[in-house]
């Protein structure tokens, strides 16, 4: 089974939804209110759990009864929590506010997860062993760089995922071997909106890059090589949150299995297009038998 560390952010997110966000001073009533466990890293994990590698996940919950659900629900879907600390304080949450257009505002607070702010030792060992470290940024850039860099040191892969868009130091890049922003990512990186000229313009960074495309599927590019697109399987959405996690956890489970890479994305498709079928984020990540059946 492929081995795969999972480095980054868990979340409660706290949705509440309105006919009208409210304006600045202003009270408004809800009409539903959810709590769904998220964050990158957790739905990364989970995503790449389910499609069938042994996932541990390092990161950090805080001591109250969201870190509970949190830890309880990488847990249920087979995600090793040994190495997510249970930190003083609240987890990290996001207050989500959902108006009847389907347009929403947003405030992370990042909670424990403001305290993963390095590689500890007893982590080290866990991301030498791995066969691939996912990272995103939703941590502190010092671990989400140590992390890497420990990575690097042991010839693991290392996945990134630029998200939330921001400016990357060249080390970080130093030590990624894929990049997987989507479109719009690619291009705050970039400054280039064409999905293919950003990439290529990636490549002088990383040695790997897949730009997601939503229901247009992804765009893979490597150094030396022709760019190659990859179609998503045609469905129709319900809800697409967490399809960027769902891909990049099912295409690390693929390349770890050493599977080519146009069949590796297009398997990655797949689990993704399952997953934009069905209501929330990490509740909706198909399992491999799932994934397996949607692809043959
Ligand atoms: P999100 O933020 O919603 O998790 P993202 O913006 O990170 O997603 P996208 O490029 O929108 O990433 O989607 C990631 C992958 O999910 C796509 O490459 C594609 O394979 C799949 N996907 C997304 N939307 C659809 C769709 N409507 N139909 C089929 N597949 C989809």
């Amino acid at each position: 089974m492929t081995d795969i560390v999972v480095l980054g952010s868990t979340n409660m997110d706290l949705v509440a939804y309105v006919e009208k966000a409210p304006q600045r001073g202003e009270t408004v009533t809800g009409r539903e209110f959810r709590t769904v466990p998220g964050g990158k890293g957790a739905n990364q994990a989970i995503a790449a759990a389910r499609a069938g590698a042994t996932v541990s996940m390092i990161g950090a919950v805080g001591n109250d009864a969201f870190g509970s659900r949190l830890r309880a629900t990488l847990e249920h879907s087979g995600v090793n929590t040994d190495h997510l600390r249970t930190t003083e304080g609240p987890s990290g949450t996001a207050h989500i506010v959902v108006d009847a257009e389907g347009g929403n505002s947003i405030v992370v607070v990042p909670g424990a997860n403001a305290t993963v702010d390095r590689v500890l030792p007893r982590d080290e060992g866990c991301i030498a062993s791995a066969d691939s470290l996912l990272l995103q940024l939703e941590t502190p850039l010092s671990a989400v760089l140590a992390g890497a860099r420990t990575a690097r040191a042991h010839g693991v892969r290392t996945i990134l995922t630029p998200a939330p868009a921001q400016p990357l130091p060249p080390e970080l890049l130093a030590a990624t071997d894929l990049l997987v922003p989507n479109e719009h990512e690619a291009a705050a990186l970039t400054g280039l909106t064409d999905p293919r000229e950003a990439a290529a313009a990636l490549l002088e960074r990383v040695p790997e890059v897949v730009v997601t495309l939503g229901a247009a599927g992804s765009l893979y590019a490597a150094r030396g090589a022709e760019p190659l697109t990859v179609p998503a399987p045609r469905v129709t959405a319900v809800d697409s949150t967490g399809a960027g996690d769902t891909f990049v956890g099912a295409l690390a489970v693929a390349l770890g299995e050493a599977r080519p890479v146009r069949e590796a994305l297009s398997w990655a498709a797949t689990a993704a297009a399952l997953s934009v079928q069905r209501a929330g984020a990490s509740a909706s990540m198909p399992y491999r038998p799932e994934i397996e059946a949607g692809y043959a």
